[in-house]
This record gives structure tokens, C-alpha cells and sequence, in this order.
């Protein structure tokens, strides 16, 4: 049996584990949160913090092979071990540009990868001299996640909400449509690439509401965008799973947004819509076995079931009957014992038979389907 380690217990740590179960591996997880996801389900639990150089050096010392599920890791621990010969899944060298949203959009523009223009911020103070290159989006450089770290900058009136810590000040994308495409690679640097996820986003709210793959956009762009997926992870010169996001403008450029060097959230329609999902792929890539078909077994969307409002506390999932009686819907539910206002709980995912009432579908779930506290409880 292979040792793998994976960085991190949460829902991506989970899902996971929950596949581990196809492949010859024993399981390791290194988390601070005994009450994490991915606790129950691994062959050996460490508790301990993944941004720690002892803790995660002598956690991957014992391992054939370690991964991660979330980029906010100590990777020097992760370079110490890689030198010393345990495999170390995606590279460290990645996870350092990755990481780091000012190293990341620097790579894109060293490398030639379409992504929007940008000028480094070291202070809030510094983007009073950069007035002419509003509107932007003012985007932490390290720590940002779900839009935390995200700030639109429309006019110098905004510049107090921007950043007070090294950051990119990205020119606003003049965005049509917003993607996603997953892609593996092997250590021979061939590519699996998923079909393109499309974001679908709340009008009203300017949150997103859900996820539906195929994306609806023009093959002559599904070819561009896929071409600047492959390109850019084979100048990462590194095998893993990779989600990279993208828009496409109005004038049907494609232009990188970010890039995850491991399983996202715009992959779990994966599990039951392609021939592969991109957890098996993790393993398949781990240990170095063929890669698998990525073909789009049906049309899906996904959304993610989020704690609703004004409900904090142990969870409960109101409306499960009736979605398990449709026998297209397939509910994910994380086990995380307490939820709160916009925590990921879950996700759910619809096969349909064409897109015509997606908006609709989802809506359904979402209204159907509420993470809220036990009535019994309060
Ligand atoms: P996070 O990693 O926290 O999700 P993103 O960099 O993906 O942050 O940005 C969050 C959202 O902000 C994007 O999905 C997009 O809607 C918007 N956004 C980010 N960058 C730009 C940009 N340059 N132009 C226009 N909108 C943007």
C-alpha cells in the first residue's frame, strides 16, 4: 500500500478520502480540527497545524507521497521533504507561485498567459498613485479565498476599502462569461482536461448561484480557453490536478483569472457528470496510474448548499426527503457539525437532459434544501 498524506481536512480533503477507497493507498491526514470532514474517513488522523515547518515535515516524513487540498501550507516543509525523495504532489515550486496572488499574476505575464493587466501594491496608501488605472480589483497577495481578499476599486473614493498589505491591482475585466476547467497531469506532463465549467452568476446578489457543465459558449472559444489551460500547466512543470479559472470577454477573449493547484469546488459536479471525477484523478495521478477519460457523461449543474441566514449552530438539513426522491439529484453532504451564514455544508448535483431550465433546477435545490439549526435545539 502507498502512503499518501493529504494537507488539510476539510470538504476537498473528504472527497477525497472518499474515493481513496478504489486505490491501493493508506491515508493520512494532517489537520488542526479533530472535527474536520475528512477526519472519519482516513486510515490515520494527525492533529497539528499545516503551516508549521516541524509539524509538517515530520507528518511527511513517514509517507510515500503527500498532497494538499488547500494552498495555505508550509512549503518549505513540503521542499524539505521533495529533496529528501518523498513525492511531493503538486510541487512545491507551484504551490510558491500559486500561493501568493502577486507571484501567481507575475508568472502569467512571464509566461505569456492571458490574464488582465496589473500593478503590484505594496500599502493602501500606495494606490492613490494609481487613480488612472481605476476601475480594478484590489486583490490580496496572500490569505484570499471565496472573494475574501477581493476588493472592486471603482473610483478613488474606494481606494479606503482597498488593501493595506502587498496586493495586485488588477484592470476590471470587461467579463461575458465566467469558466472553469480542470486538468491532470501526469509526471510524463500529459494532460486530461475536463470539460469547461460555467459560472453562473445571482444578477441581483452578484454572488454565485450555480455551476452547469457543459459551459454555454462558443466552441471556437472552448478551443482558446482549453489551449491557455494546457499551456500554462505544462509551464508549471508540474503532475497534479489544477483548476484554472477564466473569463471570456465581451469580445471573446479569454483571459486567466486563477489558477488552484489541486481538486475546487468548480470540479464536484465531476463525481457523478464525467467518466472520471476529479478525486479519482488525484489518485490516478499520485500513483502514477493512467489518467482516464474526462468525457462528459451527462449535462449537470451544481450548487453548493450554503448555511442559510440567520442560522448558527448544529446543522440541520431541512428538505433532504424531497430531494432524495428524484433520482437525478445527488446530495453531497460535507459533516460539518455546526453551520453558520455562508459556510459550504454540501453540494448538490442535477444530471439533466438539456439546459433549458437550469435557472429554475437550481433555484429548486437551493429553496428545498436549507442547512439551518435544529428546530428542537434552539
Ligand atoms: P477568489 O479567489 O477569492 O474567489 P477571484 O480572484 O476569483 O477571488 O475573484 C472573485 C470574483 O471577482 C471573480 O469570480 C470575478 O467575478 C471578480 N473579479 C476578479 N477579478 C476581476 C477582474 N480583473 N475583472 C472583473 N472582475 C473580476
Amino acid at each position: 500500500m502507498t502512503k499518501v498524506g493529504i494537507l488539510g481536512g476539510g470538504q476537498l480533503g473528504r472527497m477525497l478520502l472518499e474515493c481513496a477507497g478504489q486505490f491501493p493507498v493508506e491515508t493520512y491526514v494532517l489537520e488542526n480540527d479533530e472535527n474536520c470532514p475528512a477526519h472519519n474517513l482516513c486510515h490515520h488522523f494527525f492533529k497539528g497545524d499545516i503551516r508549521d515547518f516541524e509539524t509538517v515535515y515530520s507528518f511527511g516524513k513517514k509517507l510515500d507521497c503527500i498532497t494538499i487540498e488547500i494552498e495555505q501550507v508550509n512549503v518549505e516543509a513540503l521542499e524539505k521533504l521533495e529533496a529528501e525523495g518523498i513525492r511531493v504532489i503538486p510541487k512545491p515550486s507551484v504551490l510558491k507561485i500559486i500561493r501568493n496572488k502577486i507571484a501567481q499574476k507575475q508568472f502569467y505575464k512571464d509566461h505569456d498567459i492571458p490574464s488582465p493587466d496589473f500593478i503590484i501594491t505594496q500599502s493602501r496608501a500606495a494606490l492613490k498613485e494609481h487613480i488612472n488605472f481605476l476601475p480594478a480589483v484590489h486583490k490580496i497577495g496572500i490569505g484570499g479565498y471565496d472573494g475574501k481578499g477581493v476588493q472592486l476599486l471603482k473610483s478613488q473614493e474606494d481606494i479606503t476599502l482597498g488593501f493595506d498589505a502587498p496586493s495586485v491591482l488588477e484592470k476590471m475585466a470587461d467579463i461575458d462569461k465566467e469558466i472553469a476547467i480542470m486538468v491532470a497531469v501526469n509526471d510524463n506532463g500529459d494532460t486530461a482536461i475536463f470539460p469547461p465549467v460555467e459560472m453562473i452568476f445571482d444578477p441581483a446578489l452578484n454572488l454565485l448561484d450555480y455551476q452547469i457543465c457543459p459551459a454555454t459558449i462558443a466552441s471556437s472559444v472552448i478551443e482558446k480557453a482549453t489551449a491557455i489551460t494546457k499551456r500554462l500547466v505544462k509551464k508549471f512543470s508540474s503532475p497534479g490536478v489544477f483548476a484554472v479559472e477564466l473569463f471570456v470577454d465581451k469580445s471573446g477573449e479569454v483571459l486567466v483569472n486563477e489558477t488552484a493547484p489541486r481538486v475546487h469546488n468548480s470540479g464536484h459536479h465531476s463525481i457523478e457528470a464525467i467518466s472520471t471525477s476529479q478525486f479519482q484523478m488525484v489518485w490516478q495521478v499520485l500513483l502514477n496510474l493512467p489518467l482516464g477519460s474526462t468525457q462528459l457523461i451527462q449535462p449537470s449543474l451544481m450548487v453548493n448548499i450554503v448555511g442559510a441566514e440567520g442560522h448558527s449552530g448544529p446543522v440541520y438539513y431541512r428538505g433532504l426527503e424531497k430531494l432524495s426522491e428524484n433520482p437525478t439529484v445527488f446530495v453531497h453532504l460535507y459533516g460539518k457539525a455546526l453551520t453558520k451564514p455562508g459556510r459550504k455544508m454540501g453540494h448538490v448535483t442535477a444530471l439533466l437532459n438539456d439546459m433549458t431550465n437550469c435557472t429554475t433546477t437550481a433555484h429548486w435545490i437551493k429553496s428545498t434544501l436549507r442547512a439551518e439549526t435544529n428546530p428542537k435545539e434552539k
